[in-house]
């Protein structure tokens, strides 16, 4: 690593990247390759001797930047965004560029404790209790993924129960969360070993504008402790994925107290409009929680990837993930005065990721993340309200955050059954112009398409045209002159 070529290639590298963000709106936004692409272009043996920097970047140009979808176009309305920017790159950049690896504190002491500071600095942003932050009682730690905060979670509160009930009860363990929770609850449970038979997946509806009903938790419970088996985790949702829904935290934290399960928020997606006091409201109830987790790989500027994980009792996750291995034994942990974030995740190694978020919160302050949050929102109130001037669709969920669930109104007499059929060919039809890309969902039984807003170079003129698509391609579906 010689530092001028380090700097010079960095250089280019840097002018490509701003060169691709300044044309990244012509791109058509979802890859149009087929299967197999890459490697009818790409030799199928490495190099054997060193190339030039300009033919690996002309590669990028020609072979991949074709088999991209472009998440960071400001046509790209799909899934959840991974919000980029300039902070986040530099904080990237940063971590990358420094690329300790903070295992323990002592493997990088200015790591970790610049993880516990950032930690506290965004847990007080959201106006977390101080029992999760570290001037308090908790503490927080950064995963890569809102998955890797569930199964470690997950984990902890299994070690914890079946330490109460005994270690051969773990097929009596029930995990709860509603038909809307992120697979990836599924997906954690299975891999700490819980029996599939004993995931509740419960039922929520359009007249609970699709959050889960404390009611049905509260049978579900009932019924699985009346039958012999044992509560272990309920999770809630600030924003589901498929509609931006939110669980009512406060009496599910209530249930889980009377049950003594572990209470997990997921505020993924929106837990970072809870920075806004005026969505801060979703939180109510967090002191009830044992865990909340929030991506701001999602919706606050940083690049991927970064999810915040708070906990109540960090001891109870570091005594089910902590080992001890004589390789890493220094005074430092012997003295129990440190953080070892090793103790708080799956893997040993870990990236520099405190950095990154740190860069984001000093280059925007709290203000400007707040100005980001709500200018999201307004497009997505401006992109609500075309839709609903137009009597053809209609909204299917209520918006809350900047996600809006649309679909056209399906009519008896043009033979459109339920909708789902018209509205995946009104989808396709705009995916595939390359002018716009958004994902669907299927909630209630029925067909939505998703438009989530937030890529960082998203303004007015695009959430505009991206509605005059979308009449552009009902027209042509529907045949109909009046649109
Ligand atoms: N939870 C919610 C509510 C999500 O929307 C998502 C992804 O969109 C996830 C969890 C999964 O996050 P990750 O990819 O960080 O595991």
């Amino acid at each position: 690593l010689d530092p001028k070529s380090f700097s010079e290639d960095s250089m280019t590298v840097i002018d490509f990247l701003a060169d691709y963000y300044k044309y990244v709106e012509k791109y058509p936004v979802q890859s149009r390759v087929e299967p197999g692409y890459l490697l009818q272009q790409l030799p199928n043996t490495a190099p054997h001797c060193p190339e030039p920097l300009e033919n690996i970047l002309k590669d990028v140009n020609d072979s991949i930047i074709p088999g991209l979808t472009h998440w960071q176009s400001p046509n790209f309305f799909a899934y959840f965004q991974a919000n980029a920017s300039t902070a986040g790159f530099l904080g990237e950049m940063l971590c990358s560029g420094l690329n300790v690896v903070g295992f323990n504190w002592i493997a990088s002491p200015a790591a970790t404790e610049l993880e516990c500071i950032v930690m506290d600095w965004m847990g007080k942003m959201l106006k977390l209790p101080s029992s999760f932050l570290f001037s308090g009682t908790g503490g927080g730690v950064l995963h890569g993924s809102t998955c890797e905060a569930i199964v470690c979670t997950l984990a902890a509160a299994r070690d914890k129960a079946l330490e109460e009930i005994g270690g051969d009860y773990i097929t009596k363990l029930v995990v709860y969360g509603s038909d809307q929770t992120h697979f990836t609850l599924q997906k954690a449970s299975k891999l700490v070993g819980i029996p599939r038979a004993n995931f509740r997946s419960l039922a929520t509806s359009f007249s609970s504008e699709f959050a889960l009903s404390p009611d049905v938790v509260r049978a579900a419970m009932e019924e699985d402790v009346a039958a012999g088996l044992v509560p272990l985790y309920l999770c809630a949702t600030v924003g589901t994925t498929a509609t931006g829904a939110v669980d009512p935290v406060e009496p599910l934290g209530h249930i889980a107290k009377e049950h003594k399960v572990w209470f997990h928020i997921d505020a993924a997606y929106a837990g970072s409009a809870c920075i806004c006091p005026e969505f801060r409201h979703y939180l109510v109830g967090v002191e009830l929680a044992d865990s909340i987790s929030l991506n701001p790989h999602k919706w606050f500027l940083t690049n991927m990837d970064c999810c915040c994980l708070w906990l109540k009792n960090p001891k109870s996750l570091i005594d089910s993930l902590s080992t001890d291995s004589e390789l890493l034994r220094n005074s430092a942990s012997d003295s129990k005065a440190v953080v070892d974030y090793k103790d708080w995740q799956i893997a040993l190694s870990r990236r520099f990721r405190a950095m990154k978020l740190w860069v984001v919160i000093r280059r925007n302050g709290l203000a400007n993340l707040m100005v980001h949050i709500r200018s999201d929102v307004n497009l997505a109130k401006r992109f609500e309200a075309m839709v609903l001037e137009d009597e053809r669709f209609e909204i299917v969920a209520p918006r809350r955050f900047a996600l809006v669930c649309f679909r056209l109104k399906p009519k008896v007499d043009r033979g459109d059954g339920d909708g789902s059929d018209l509205n995946r060919r009104l989808l396709d039809a705009v995916n595939s112009s390359g002018r716009a890309f958004m994902t669907h969902a299927v909630v209630g039984g029925v067909y939505v398409i998703r438009c989530a807003i937030g890529s960082t170079l998203t303004e007015e003129r695009h959430v505009d045209d991206l509605w005059k698509l979308v009449q552009e391609k009902a027209r042509f579906l529907l045949l109909d002159n009046t649109l």
